[in-house]
């Protein structure tokens, strides 16, 4: 994808074709040709209304016709919209994202325009400030008026009232008396202007070393990208600021990519406190007029930095000049529904089409990113130590075969002993288990039936405070029966296995003085409601944290000194081929909880298998030598990121119907050298919401176009409507 100025001028010069073709925000094969009338100048990337059918549905001017369909068949565009065009970068980026994950361009397209209403006019108000004489009548409403508007601030009628003290009235007739004149502005807020200067950190020697790389980087201009590897506290925020800054320095826009938006609340007061405004926010919980208000302001250049989730990747920024994807490690970046892509991978894709750099933070990178830094296509800016006096958290494994729990209880005496002491000097403990509800199954004692997702291959997880079963897969619910539902024997049912609810429950039973929270996403709902429970940690008003991996990340607790894993074996039991990376990542992540301030922090491993080379790496600290043990396991067996990967998933309600297509699919793949394909398989979600589900996997080395491979099978079957083949490029999930 060259990207050479010649090319650029071809592609954007002015186009005196009377045929141009428009994509639209559909899951069609491709852009559809249409006229352009005489009077109307049309160039690639302008927005336009289109007919199709009997609808009028809004696209974007792709490129020259195709000249398929006979002009004098072609239907005529409706209206050119007067708002910036589609960047020929960010075309280029749909382009790219379509072939790479094999989703029709359309549907990638709908991802870059998902603000409704962003390309109508924004909304006007009308606001008034002095400018006549003062009228001959003077009352004393009329004089307060007078006063307050001496500040030269332009106000609406009712600010003015309220200011003042007046009726609407009294100002009307001011307004009325010419002595106020009228201004339309736009009704949106503006967005702050960050202050580079407004409160630079100061920062370590290592930290200085790396902002001063990442500086140089951004200096030298064009696309570099950059692994920015720091533990849990050594201060990589600060430095991506000062990167941050370089960019907004150089009068271009910045993206941060977070990966969960509970982490937004407390960011967005970081970066406040560095640059004395807020950033812009892009993610699922903005109102539809704030999405608009981000949309336009991004567009127009006018919001500096965005900071939000993966899909902010498709906003039209009016120059970006820098990408950050925090956490880059974190699988929330990939998007498992519709359009599935890494955000993270495509961050990197992005700013090679742009030009510019993109810097992946962590402090447990991705294999895929290390292997990319041990070949020397990324840059490697390490962050030795902690920052300031903190130091590393001790870390060490229960044995729980040697030491276990009472019958019925998940706390074992050694993890309770550490907590009570630290509960005994003023500080505080966490309990982590990712697990969310009470228990994860419900037994019938008399019987042995489980308690099933009529809709899914699953049990259903019991959330005693709710009174409810729930499925975690499709969100099916139901209240907690009294009886049996197949033998009906009544109060026979039993709660299997603990989830935070149940920690919680054993934490009270244990430590009934010890003020509790309990921190999932059942109970927190929103960005706020999380900033609010982290703010009552961090003031002490909470002793022991019970939480899923909601807790995991991004906190400073300077009173938390112990952080106990309930069970750290959980994340081993699902054998994909990351189970091993994502449990060292996760319980490295929560490790770091601890001892974050003056107070050193110990960490209790609660496992079955202390032996396992994940608990021994994260008790000797050792992530590069269990990193490197993964990367010649996944080379031998040619796993990603030395081999590729695409997973097919064809489900549908008829599971006759489903076979048919899989037994088609089955026989019509053609060998090819490097490439195999297993399956097919039944889905370890064998049933998700009503759907019978089927898996294939291809595999081939990384010098095979497995895209095209894929393409081409795919093409050879016939699938009948009421069966879907997704197709899952670079899976993460293997359910
Ligand atoms: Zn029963
Ligand atoms: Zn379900």
């Amino acid at each position: 994808m060259s990207s050479n100025s010649s090319d650029l001028f071809n592609d954007d010069a002015s186009h005196k074709v009377g045929v141009v073709s428009v994509l639209l925000p559909l899951g069609i094969p491709g852009p559809y040709d249409y006229a352009v009338p005489p009077t109307m100048k049309v160039d690639h990337g302008d927005f336009v209304t289109v007919p199709l059918g009997s609808r009028e549905l809004l696209g974007v001017v792709w490129a020259d016709g195709t000249g398929e369909v006979g002009h004098n068949r072609l239907k005529p565009i409706i209206e050119r919209l007067d708002v910036p065009p589609m960047s020929r970068v960010l075309r280029q980026f749909v382009d790219w994202i379509a072939s790479y994950t094999l989703s029709p361009p359309g549907a990638v397209l709908r991802l870059a325009i998902r603000a409704p209403g962003a390309l109508e006019p924004a909304a006007m108000r009308t606001v008034y400030r002095l400018a006549g004489p003062a009228p001959d009548r003077r009352t004393p409403g009329r004089e307060k008026v007078l006063e307050l508007a001496q500040d030269g601030f332009a106000r609406t009628t009712r600010e003015l009232a309220e200011e003042a003290g007046v009726s609407t009235a009294v100002v009307r007739g001011l307004i009325d008396a010419g002595t106020f004149e009228a201004i339309e502005l736009p009704a949106d807020a503006p967005f702050g202007a960050p202050d580079l200067e407004f409160k630079k950190a100061v920062l370590s020697d290592a930290q200085a070393f790396a902002a001063d790389q990442l500086t140089q980087r951004l200096e030298q201009g064009g696309f570099s990208a950059q692994l920015l590897d720091g533990v849990t506290g050594s201060g990589k925020t600060e430095v991506y600021f000062e990167a941050v800054a370089k960019a907004l320095a150089q009068g271009r826009q910045a993206l941060i990519l977070l990966p969960e938006i509970a982490l937004t609340g407390q960011f967005l007061e970081r970066f406040e406190a560095r640059f004395g405004c807020r950033p812009a926010e892009w993610h699922s919980d903005l109102s539809s007029r704030e999405r608009k208000r981000v949309w336009r302001g991004i567009a127009d250049g006018s919001a500096r930095v965005v900071v939000g989730a993966r899909s902010a990747l498709f906003l039209p920024f009016a120059d970006l000049g820098i990408i950050v994807v925090d956490e880059e490690h974190e699988s929330a970046f990939k998007q498992e529904e519709g359009v599935t892509y890494n955000a993270r991978d495509m961050s990197v894709v992005r700013a090679s089409l742009g030009g510019f750099p993109v810097l992946l933070a962590s402090a447990t990178p991705s294999l895929e990113t290390m292997v990319n830094v041990w070949n020397g296509k990324y840059d490697h800016l390490v962050l030795p130590e902690r920052h300031g006096p903190a130091v590393m958290p001790a870390v060490g494994a229960i044995d729980m075969r040697a030491t276990p729990p009472e019958r019925g209880e998940w706390l074992s005496p050694p993890l309770m002993r550490a907590i009570a002491e630290a509960m005994a000097k003023g500080e505080q403990a966490m309990l982590f288990l990712n697990r969310r509800g009470y228990a994860p199954l419900t037994l019938c004692r008399t019987c042995g039936h489980r308690i099933e997702c009529p809709q899914c291959d699953s049990w259903l997880v019991e959330h005693r405070f709710r009174k409810q079963l729930s499925c975690h897969h499709c969100g099916y619910s139901a209240p907690v029966p009294s009886a049996c539902p197949s033998c009906n024997e009544e109060d026979a049912l039993i709660a299997c296995g603990p989830g935070v609810e149940r920690i919680a429950e054993e934490v009270v039973q244990k430590f009934p003085q010890a003020r509790l929270a309990l921190l999932s996403s059942d109970n927190l709902r929103g960005p706020s409601s999380h900033a609010d429970a982290i703010r009552q940690i961090a003031d002490h008003e909470v002793d022991i944290i019970v939480g899923t991996q909601i807790v995991a990340k991004g906190h400073n607790f300077p009173l938390l000194t112990v952080v106990g894993v309930v069970d750290a074996d959980l994340g081993l039991e699902n054998g994909d081929l990351r189970a091993a990376e994502r449990t060292f990542q996760l319980l490295h992540q929560v490790s770091g909880r601890a001892g974050r301030a003056e107070r050193p922090g110990r960490v209790y491993l609660q496992t079955y298998l202390p032996e396992h080379p994940v608990m021994q790496a994260l008790i000797e600290g050792a992530r590069d030598p269990f990193l490197e043990r993964e990367a010649v396991m996944r080379e031998r067996t040619g796993y990603p990121p030395y081999g590729r990967l695409v997973a097919l998933i064809i489900s549908g309600e008829n599971p006759k119907q489903v076979q048919a297509v899989s037994r088609e699919l089955a026989r019509s793949h053609g060998a090819l050298e490097g490439i195999s394909v297993f399956g097919p398989a039944p889905a370890p979600l064998a049933l998700l919401r009503g759907r019978h589900r089927v898996r294939f996997l291809v595999k081939s080395t990384r010098a095979i176009a497995i895209q095209d491979y894929v393409a081409e099978w795919l093409s050879r079957v016939k699938v009948p409507g009421a069966v879907r083949v997704a197709i899952d490029v670079d899976p993460y999930s293997f359910l």
